[in-house]
């Protein structure tokens, strides 16, 4: 059977250094899985352990393709201050397909709830970060009516991160931010993206807890860019 979610625009590889699965694992995982695109969007290297901008700038050396499944290059950037400074510079990241940037602990610390929205909503501002990664943390609490306004006005879309509703994980709060904004984009006509933040490759296209929660508020299919690889390339591949 066809699946409803066909791609997966938040993997990442070895490169990481706190991932297991190489790329080629990655692509059959996500084949597996019944995934027809993946990104690969290891880490930036401000995050310890992580590559450096070498592999960005590499990336053109996997195949377009791999066991039927379309792979993009991509990265998942830290932001560094309330600016939404980033850690590769401008000429790295528009060569790649995905660019997701995300609010990590090593990278940044928590401010308050006013100064968090606005170093979301600077950082969305960037034309080249097409996806907000793991909004949920509750160690970031934002103003999520602005950031959802933001989204619709900048084209970055918010990201509903599998991972991040996994108990064992760091970011762990339950569900109730995610189904805010949720209410919040469905009420806004704004759409999202699951990611599943596979760090191993069985994981790839792993979105059973994030459905949950659209299914919960009723959330528009077609506000879901899982759902087309038209509509995925549309809104986050092509320029802004
Ligand atoms: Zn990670
Ligand atoms: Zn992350």
């Amino acid at each position: 059977m066809k699946r409803k979610y066909i791609l997966d625009a938040h993997c990442h590889t070895v490169s990481s250094g706190h991932a297991y699965s190489t790329v080629t694992e990655c692509a059959r995982g996500a084949a597996e899985n019944g995934m027809e695109l993946i990104a690969i969007t290891d880490h930036a290297p401000k995050m310890p352990g992580s590559c450096s901008y070498l592999h960005f700038m590499n990336l053109n050396v996997i195949p377009d393709n791999m066991f039927g499944v379309e792979i993009l290059s991509g990265v998942e950037l830290n932001i560094l201050d309330i600016n939404g400074k980033v850690d590769l510079p401008e000429k790295t990241i528009k060569k790649l397909d995905v660019v997701i940037a995300s609010l990590h602990i090593p990278c940044i610390k928590p401010m308050s709830l006013e100064e968090n929205t606005q170093c979301i909503i600077n950082t969305m501002k960037n034309p080249y970060i097409k996806i907000f990664g793991h909004p949920g943390d509750p160690r970031y609490p934002f103003d999520i009516k602005a950031v959802v306004s933001a989204s619709r006005d900048t084209k970055t879309v918010l990201e509903l991160n599998n991972t991040s509703l996994s108990p064992q994980n760091g970011r762990y709060d339950g569900p109730d931010t995610m189904l805010e904004i949720l209410r919040e984009c469905k009420k806004q006509c704004v759409p999202i993206i699951f990611g599943s933040d596979a760090h191993f490759h069985t994981n790839i296209g792993n979105f059973s807890d994030v459905e949950k929660l659209t299914e919960e508020v009723g959330f528009p299919d077609e506000l879901i860019l899982n759902t087309s690889v038209e509509l995925f390339k549309k809104t986050i591949v092509s320029e802004k």
